[in-house]
C-alpha cells in the first residue's frame, strides 16, 4: 500500500469519528510504532512502514482503534485481523532483515568473542526450558551496555544480549539466564494488553532453575534485565 492508500483509508475511519483533517503517512521507524498529533479536528498519523504491506482491512482495524483511543473510548485491543497479520509467521520472515540494518548496535552475529548464544540457546532447549524456533535471531550488542543487558523484538522475532555478558567471568548459566528471559518474551508473544513482566511472564520466567543465584549475579554487577 502506498502512502495515498494509508491516507485514504485513514481519512475514512477519521470521518466516522468525526474528523475532518486526516493526513496519514509511512514511516521508517526503527521499531514497530504509530505516532500521531491532533486537535479536535484534524489527526495526523505516522505509521510504521512495517505496515506498507498490511491488507486494507488491517490498515482500518489499525485506524479504527487509534481513532477510538483519540476519542477518549477507553483503551480498546488492536482488532483480531491486526493481531493475526502482525503474529503471522511471515511478519517476522520477512521484515526481521529490516529490523536488524535499522539496529544500529548490533553485532548481528551469534558468535561473540568468548560466548557462542547459539550455545546458550542449545542449553536452554536441551534443559526444556524453551522449544527450538529457527525463526529466532539472536545477536550481540556492539557495546557492552549494563543498565540493560537484555532486549527482544517480540514482534520481529529478535533477542539480544548486551556483549557485557560476553564475559568468561560472568558464569555461563547468568548469560542463559539472560537469554532465558528474553525468550519468556517470546514465548508469551504480543499482547499489548498485558504487563511486559505480569503474572504470567514470572510464573514462566520462574522455571529456571537457578533463576536467584543468577538474579544475584546480575545485581552484584549492577546489570539489569
Ligand atoms: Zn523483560
Amino acid at each position: 500500500m502506498e502512502n495515498d492508500g494509508l491516507q485514504e483509508r485513514f481519512r475514512k475511519v477519521g470521518k466516522e469519528h468525526g474528523y475532518e483533517t486526516v493526513n496519514a503517512e509511512f514511516v521508517s521507524f526503527k521499531e514497530f510504532k504509530v505516532r500521531w498529533q491532533r486537535s479536535y479536528k484534524w489527526a495526523d498519523f505516522k505509521v510504521s512502514d512495517y505496515m506498507a504491506d498490511a491488507p486494507p482491512e488491517v490498515i482500518e482495524g489499525l485506524a479504527s482503534t487509534l481513532f477510538a483511543r483519540i476519542c477518549g473510548k477507553g483503551d480498546p485491543d488492536f482488532s483480531e485481523e491486526m493481531c493475526k497479520w502482525v503474529t503471522s509467521p511471515d511478519f517476522s520472515k520477512y521484515k526481521q532483515s529490516t529490523y536488524l540494518r535499522r539496529s544500529r548496535n548490533l553485532s548481528r552475529s551469534r558468535q561473540g568473542q568468548h560466548r557462542d548464544l547459539g550455545e546458550c540457546y542449545r542449553r536452554l532447549i536441551d534443559a526444556g526450558l524453551v522449544k527450538e524456533d529457527p525463526g529466532i535471531f539472536m545477536s550481540w550488542t556492539k557495546e557492552p551496555n549494563v543498565r540493560k543487558v537484555g532486549y527482544c523484538s517480540v514482534l520481529m522475532k529478535v533477542v539480544a544480549i548486551s556483549s557485557a555478558l560476553d564475559n568468561p567471568d560472568i558464569p555461563e548459566f547468568v548469560a542463559d539466564y539472560v537469554m532465558y528471559h528474553e525468550l519468556c518474551h517470546i514465548v508469551i508473544g504480543f499482547d499489548p494488553s498485558s504487563e511486559k513482566h505480569g503474572s504470567e511472564f514470572a510464573d514462566l520466567e520462574s522455571k529456571y532453575p537457578r533463576q536467584k543465584e543468577a538474579e544475584d549475579w546480575l545485581r552484584r554487577l549492577c546489570m539489569y534485565l
